[in-house]
C-alpha cells in the first residue's frame, strides 16, 4: 500500500523510517518532511490544516494509510475529515484528540472515572483561581487548558508566582489556550512516558521511555522540546507496566468509550511513579518526540499491521516483537534553542556518523540545500539514536557517533540517560 506520513520531525524521520521495513509498504510519502526524510521518502508540499487537500492528495496517489505525526492536525479534526471520506487514517479524532488538547477535559474524565492523577481545580476567572490556589499547598502546578507546545505550564513555588501564572494564562498570554486553567497539586516521584495503541475498545502495550525535558546537564535551564530519550525506562517494569495498563490506560479507554468518543490512535501517557503508585500527568494523543525515535529502533515487528489494527480493530491480538536491546537518542540542537537561533549553518560528518554500527540518525530541522549540503533550519535539528546491551552501552555509541559530526553551530546534552546509569 501507498503510505502518508505528515510531520517533518525526528519523530516523523523514524516512523518514515520503520514504515519503509515494511513489506506492506509500497510507495512512501512525507508532507512536508525534511533534509533526512527527503533520502528515504518523497516528500511533498501539503498544509496538514488544509483537510481537503490532504483528502485530494491522498485519492491522487491511492493512499492506503495516512500516519499523522504531530498534534495540531488530530486536534483540528484531520482524522475525522479522512475517515468521513473513506481514507484510512492513524490517529485519534478531534473529540478524542481532547485527550491531549485540552487539560481540563482529562483532569475531568479522571475525576470521573477514578483514574489517579494530581488533586486540581479549573477555574475561568482569576479571583476564583487565587481564592483555590491560596487554600493549596506549594509548590503548586498551574496549566494553560489547551496546547502551548509545552509552555503553559507553570510550577509555582511562591504565592506570588502562582498569583503571577494565573494573571498571565487567563490575561490571554497563552490565546485561547488559556481562557481556561487548571491548577494541580505537585506530585513528587520519578517521571516516564508509557505508550500503548488502541483501537477504540482495547489497548496494546508498546513500551516506556524516559525523555529529558531541560536543555542543560543536570536537567537545569528551560524547557524544551526534548533533548534525549531512553527506553527501556527501569522504572517502568514488567509490573509497573501491568498496573499502568489496570489502573490508567484500561480505565481511560473505557471512559472515552461512555463518553461517546472512543480513543484510536497511540496513546502517549505522560506519567508520575510516586509511592502511592503511578499517576497520570497528562495525556499526549501522539508518539512522543524524541520517544518515538527509540521506540522505532527497538521494535523488531513489522509496524503497518499495528497501525492498521488500530483503525480496524483487534489491537490487541497483535504480538509485537521488541529487540533486546536499549535504545538511547541524542537530540543535536542549535545553540540558542529554546530561545533565539540561527538558521543556516552547514552539518558535516553525517556520513561517518550514520555509518558507525548500531546507529541511527533520524532528521528533524535540516533541509537539503542545492549543492547537497545538510543545513540546519530548526532548533532541534538531530536525533543521534543508537542501541547497546545496555542503556550505557547505547549511550556511548551514541556520544561516539556524535564525535564524528562537525557542526560549531550545534549542541547537545551531555548526559542524556543518566537517570538509567546512577
Ligand atoms: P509537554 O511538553 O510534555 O506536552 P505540557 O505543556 O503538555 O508538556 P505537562 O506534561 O502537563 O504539560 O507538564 C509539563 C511538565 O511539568 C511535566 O513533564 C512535569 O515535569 C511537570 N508537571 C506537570 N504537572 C505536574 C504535577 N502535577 N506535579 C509535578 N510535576 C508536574
Amino acid at each position: 500500500m501507498n503510505i502518508l506520513v505528515i510531520g517533518s520531525g525526528g519523530r516523523e524521520h523514524a516512523l518514515c523510517w520503520a514504515l519503509l521495513k515494511s513489506p506492506l509498504c509500497q510507495q512512501l510519502y512525507c508532507a512536508p518532511g525534511n533534509g533526512g526524510i527527503e533520502a528515504i521518502a518523497q516528500c511533498v508540499t501539503l498544509d496538514a490544516l488544509d483537510h481537503d487537500a490532504v483528502a485530494d492528495f491522498c485519492f491522487a496517489k491511492k493512499i492506503g494509510l495516512v500516519v499523522i505525526g504531530p498534534e495540531a492536525p488530530l486536534v483540528a479534526g484531520l482524522v475525522d475529515h479522512l475517515s468521513a471520506l473513506g481514507i484510512k487514517a492513524f490517529g485519534p479524532s478531534a473529540k478524542a484528540a481532547r485527550l491531549e488538547g485540552s487539560k481540563g477535559f482529562t483532569k475531568d474524565l479522571c475525576a470521573k472515572y477514578q483514574i489517579p492523577t494530581a488533586r486540581y481545580g479549573r477555574f475561568q476567572k482569576a479571583a476564583d483561581a487565587k481564592a483555590y490556589a491560596v487554600k493549596q499547598a506549594l509548590p503548586l502546578v498551574i496549566k494553560a487548558d489547551g496546547l502551548a507546545a509545552g509552555k503553559g505550564v507553570i510550577i509555582a513555588e511562591s504565592r506570588h508566582e502562582a498569583e503571577t501564572a494565573i494573571d498571565d494564562i487567563l490575561g490571554g498570554q497563552f490565546g485561547e489556550a488559556g481562557a481556561d486553567l487548571v491548577i494541580e497539586e505537585f506530585m513528587h516521584g520519578e517521571e516516564a512516558s508509557f505508550f500503548a495503541l488502541v483501537d477504540g475498545n482495547t489497548a496494546l502495550p508498546l513500551a516506556g521511555a524516559q525523555d529529558h525535558k531541560r536543555v542543560g546537564d543536570g536537567d537545569t535551564g528551560p524547557n524544551t522540546g526534548g533533548m534525549g530519550a531512553y527506553s527501556p525506562a527501569s522504572v517502568l517494569d514488567a509490573d509497573m507496566q501491568d498496573r499502568v495498563m489496570a489502573d490508567i490506560i484500561r480505565p481511560t479507554l473505557a471512559a472515552m468509550k461512555a463518553e461517546g468518543c472512543p480513543y484510536k490512535g497511540v496513546l502517549y501517557a505522560g506519567l508520575m511513579i510516586t509511592e502511592e503508585g503511578p499517576k497520570l500527568i497528562e495525556y499526549n494523543a501522539r508518539f512522543g518526540d524524541p520517544e518515538c525515535q527509540v521506540l522505532m529502533m527497538r521494535l523488531a515487528s513489522d509496524i503497518v499491521p499495528a497501525l492498521m489494527a488500530c483503525i480496524d480493530g483487534g489491537v490487541a491480538d497483535m504480538a509485537l516483537q521488541w529487540r533486546e536491546e536499549a535504545v538511547l537518542t541524542v537530540v543535536m540542537a542549535t545553540k540558542g534553542y529554546p530561545g533565539t537561533y540561527e538558521k543556516g549553518s552547514v552539518i558535516k560528518g553525517l556520513d561517518a556518523a550514520s555509518q558507525m554500527p548500531d546507529v541511527e540518525i533520524f532528521h528533524a530541522g535540516t533541509q537539503r540545500s542545492r549543492n547537497g549540503e545538510i543545513v540546519a533550519i530548526g532548533g532541534r535539528v538531530l536525533n543521534i539514536t543508537a542501541s547497546g546491551k545496555t542503556v550505557a552501552e547505547a549511550k556511548e555509541r551514541a556520544y561516539a557517533a556524535i564525535d564524528q559530526i562537525q557542526w560549531p553551530q550545534g549542541f547537545c546534552r551531555s548526559d542524556i540517560g543518566w537517570r538509567a546509569l546512577k
